[in-house]
């Protein structure tokens, strides 16, 4: 399926754009979407009718499979324009590889790199009004996979759509988050989709992050599905200590995503020069290097946020406060670092930057 000649994407542009609606000094996440969307059919095997059309609403079946079984895959990422009004992406090739190995594990089927890719340059191009210029602010973009038989019988669709929608938003403002250690439910096990970006993933989270929510924390930390004793991820983001000095995270499995935050942050700490350990980190660990005054900084890492700084970590019936946040803490500045590169402000020496 891979073919080598370059896809056609038919362009349907929209009759009024809405650029005229939004506000960009006052951008919230998600809610007010660029005009113009990508869609591509998978059908009989192949990928057809690759086309660019008007933000708009969709008719499905309510038998559409991806609504009842939950065939349904997402990827997150961000274009920013520089200070030459050119317009960037962020390592978009690691997106696509990770939405294929998402495909992998639901049995769906790849997405072809050129349509991924073409889908988005043409797309993040036509919609290039959208990326907004204000400090920190940046078009999101969200690719996404559905399986889309009228069928609500259990097997893996015959039929996908996949979809590219976009939506400016503004700078996160970092505030930092009390979290509470998770001991009752579990992200994910071994053996599980936990390493993959599916739907299911984010709604199963949704109750327990609830409830410790109505306890006053705002986040949570995942602990490991047999014995609640080793930390995983923070909420829907990957998790990082830095204790005495050392770079904590822990190691990719089954049960954790590779974060393409996580793994530029662990890559910049390491051009740093800082000892960087990717292994197994226990709650106990952690508050005995509270108690011993080593533990520097906790935070979270991911394309929404970058970095979520963490200031109070709970767990069973105790608050355990962290320094406060400084301009000089490593997570403060590799925050900075990111931005900078990603903004072009900072040399890429990675390649990381993709130019539309
Ligand atoms: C998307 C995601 C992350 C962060 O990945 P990035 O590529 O850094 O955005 C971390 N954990 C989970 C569970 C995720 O779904």
């Amino acid at each position: 399926m891979l073919t080598a000649q370059p896809i056609t994407i038919k362009v349907q542009k929209t009759l009024q754009t809405r650029i005229g609606e939004i506000d960009f000094n006052d951008l919230h996440f998600g809610k007010i979407f660029a005009d113009h969307m990508f869609v591509s059919d998978y059908k009989d095997g192949e990928w057809i009718d690759s086309r660019i059309m008007p933000y708009g609403q969709v008719m499905m079946s309510p038998a559409t499979s991806a609504l009842h079984y939950g065939q349904s895959i997402f990827e997150g990422m961000k274009a920013y324009k520089n200070d030459k009004g050119e317009v960037l992406l962020f390592r978009p090739l690691d997106n696509h590889k990770r939405i294929n190995l998402s495909a992998d594990r639901m049995a769906m089927p790849s997405i072809p790199q050129e349509i991924f890719m073409e889908g988005l340059k043409q797309l993040i191009n036509l919609d290039q009004q959208w990326v907004p210029t204000t400090e920190g602010a940046s078009l999101y973009i969200r690719p996404f996979l559905i399986g889309t038989d009228e069928y609500i019988g259990v097997k893996p669709s015959d039929t996908y759509r996949f979809y590219i929608i976009t939506a400016p938003g503004g700078a996160y403002y970092n505030e930092p988050v009390k979290v509470l250690v998770e001991t009752n439910f579990i992200r994910a096990v071994e053996g599980g989709v936990g390493y993959v970006k599916a739907s299911g993933n984010y709604g199963r989270s949704l109750y327990p992050t609830k409830l410790a929510q109505q306890r006053g924390y705002q986040q949570i930390i995942w602990t490991d599905g047999k014995n609640h004793r080793y930390l995983e991820e923070s909420g829907t983001m990957n998790l990082m200590f830095v204790i005495d000095d050392v770079l904590i995270t822990p190691p990719l499995g089954d049960t954790i995503l590779a974060g393409i935050t996580r793994d530029s942050v662990l890559t910049i700490a390491r051009d740093w020069k800082m000892k960087v350990q990717e292994r197994k980190i226990s709650i106990d660990e952690v508050i005995d290097a509270h108690k011993r005054g080593t533990l520097e900084e906790a935070f979270g890492t991911g394309t929404a946020a970058t970095i979520a700084h963490i200031s109070l970590i709970g767990f069973e019936g105790k608050d355990y406060e962290l320094p406060p946040i400084e301009n000089t803490i490593f997570s403060h500045r590799v925050s900075k670092e990111l931005d900078n590169i990603r903004k072009g402000k900072a040399e890429d020496i990675h390649n990381w930057m993709y130019k539309i």
